[in-house]
C-alpha cells in the first residue's frame, strides 16, 4: 500500500509539546487526505474503495439519505465490526425496503436479517433494529431523539452509534470514538485512555469542540491507510512530530 505515504515528515521536529497543536494537525491531515483523493481520483479508482476519497460509509449514506437520521442511526449499526464496503451495500438493501421505522416494523425479523447480511452480527443487529423502530413509533413518534441519553436508552446503541447520530443526523456536537480514533489518539500520546469511551471523555477537556465531528472521518481513514493497527507507517506520517509513538511495535 503505497499511496499517500510522500516523505512529510522529514523537515520536521520529532519533539512534542504537551498540548497538541490541534490546528496543525488537522491540517496536516486534512492535506494528507486531499492527496489521497486526488491520488484516487487519477485512477479513478474513488467509487472503488469506499471513505477514501473522504468520507466513511456512515458519512456517505448521510449525505445520500440527506443526513435523514432513521438512515444515519441505521447505517451506523449496521456498521458495527462492518468493513465499509459492506455497511454502504447492507444499508442501501435497507433502507430501500425500510426508509422509515414504520415500515421496517412490518418486516420480521428474519426479513431484516437478510437485508442486512453479511453485515456484523447480523441476526442480533436485526433484533436491535426491530425493537429500535418500536420504541421510536410507540414513544417519540417515529422519530429520531436528538439527545445523547435517550439515544443511548436504545437497544444496541452504544456511544459510538449516539454520537455519529447526533454528529451526522443532527450536525450538533458529537465526538464519535471508534477503534481508529481511540489507538491514535493514545499513540500519539494526546490522551492516555484504555477505553474508546474514557478516550472520548478526554478529548472532549482537550479537544476544541470545532473539530469533534471532523475527527472521527479523518483518523478513521488515516487508520485504515496509514496508522495501521500493526506496522503503522511512521516514516511517511504527516503527523509524526505531534505523535511520541507510544506502543506502536514494529513501524515502518
Ligand atoms: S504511530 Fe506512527 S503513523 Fe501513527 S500517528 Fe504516530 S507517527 Fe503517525
Amino acid at each position: 500500500m503505497e499511496r499517500s505515504k510522500k516523505n512529510y515528515s522529514k523537515d520536521v521536529s520529532p519533539s512534542i509539546s504537551s498540548l497538541p497543536d490541534w490546528e496543525v494537525i488537522f491540517k496536516a491531515l486534512d492535506g494528507w487526505r486531499e492527496d489521497l483523493r486526488r491520488e484516487l481520483a487519477a485512477e479513478q479508482k474513488t467509487e472503488k474503495v469506499p471513505g477514501t476519497a473522504e468520507l466513511t460509509a456512515v458519512t456517505t449514506v448521510a449525505e445520500r439519505y440527506r443526513m435523514d437520521p432513521w438512515a444515519v442511526l441505521a447505517s451506523t449499526m449496521l456498521s458495527l465490526r462492518t468493513k465499509d464496503a459492506v455497511t454502504l451495500e447492507s444499508s442501501g438493501r435497507l433502507l430501500e425496503k425500510a426508509p422509515d421505522p414504520a415500515s421496517l416494523s412490518g418486516l420480521t425479523e428474519e426479513e431484516i436479517a437478510r437485508l442486512i447480511y453479511p453485515v456484523g452480527f447480523y441476526r442480533t443487529k436485526a433484533a436491535n433494529l426491530k425493537k429500535i423502530a418500536a420504541i421510536l413509533l410507540e414513544k417519540y413518534a417515529g422519530k429520531i431523539p436528538a439527545d445523547m441519553d435517550t439515544l443511548l436508552s436504545l437497544p444496541g446503541v452504544g456511544r459510538k452509534t449516539a454520537n455519529l447520530v447526533l454528529a451526522e443526523a443532527y450536525n450538533l456536537s458529537g465526538l464519535c470514538v471508534d477503534t481508529h480514533v481511540h489507538r491514535i489518539s493514545n499513540r500519539a500520546g494526546w490522551v492516555s485512555a484504555k477505553t474508546p469511551n474514557e478516550t472520548e471523555q478526554a478529548l472532549r477537556i482537550i479537544l476544541p469542540e470545532r473539530y469533534w465531528k471532523p475527527i472521527n472521518p479523518l483518523l478513521v481513514l488515516y487508520g485504515q491507510q496509514l496508522c495501521r493497527p500493526i506496522s503503522p507507517f511512521c516514516s511517511c506520517c504527516v503527523i509524526k512530530a505531534h505523535c511520541r509513538q507510544i506502543q506502536t511495535g514494529k513501524t515502518r
